[in-house]
């Protein structure tokens, strides 16, 4: 008998062959305590999970993106907990950043996302110039924060590995 034999979710681990890491298997989510040293250690993590998925070509614009998202994260809101993710979808990277921005009075919110969208610049130049995409929206009650995410066609990720 095997140490999984008495659970149905595990299978009878007979056929099992582990899987290695691929683009299509690239699903990470990281949490992170928010401070501005974050963004530097999560650039090494993101770097070593590219690579080991076989995307070293998106550790370039991943690392910029990555930057980007937990510099506006921390700048509007400063010290608190954020979560990371990094996912591989249809052809596509996908980052997103969790935060825990306060939910604002109707009217400023607007004000406010479309401040933080601006302090985006980079990211905005980015998208621009390899058919990316890149948004704030908040997350869904009775959860407070935002969601800022950004989103590439692996084929310009790639593209801009060449610059
Ligand atoms: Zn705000």
């Amino acid at each position: 008998m095997s140490i999984t034999s008495l659970c149905t979710a595990a299978g009878t681990g007979a056929t099992t062959t582990p899987v290695p890491p691929s683009v299509d298997n690239l699903s990470y989510s990281l949490g992170l305590p928010g401070g501005a040293y974050c963004a530097g250690l999560v650039r090494g993590t993101v770097r070593s999970v590219l690579r080991e998925h076989g995307l070293r070509d998106a550790v370039a614009l991943a690392e910029l993106v990555v930057s980007e998202l937990l510099a506006c994260a921390y700048r509007f809101t400063p010290e608190r907990d954020v979560s990371l993710s990094l996912r591989c979808r249809y052809e596509t990277l996908r980052v997103t950043v969790f935060d825990q921005h306060p939910v604002h009075p109707h009217g400023r919110a607007d004000e406010c996302r479309e401040r933080r969208l601006r302090s985006l610049e980079v990211l905005a130049a980015l998208a621009k110039s390899c058919r990316g995409e890149h948004g704030i929206a908040d997350i869904e009650p009775p959860l407070p924060g935002s969601k800022l995410w950004a989103a590439f066609p692996l084929k310009e990720v790639y593209r801009y590995a060449l610059l």
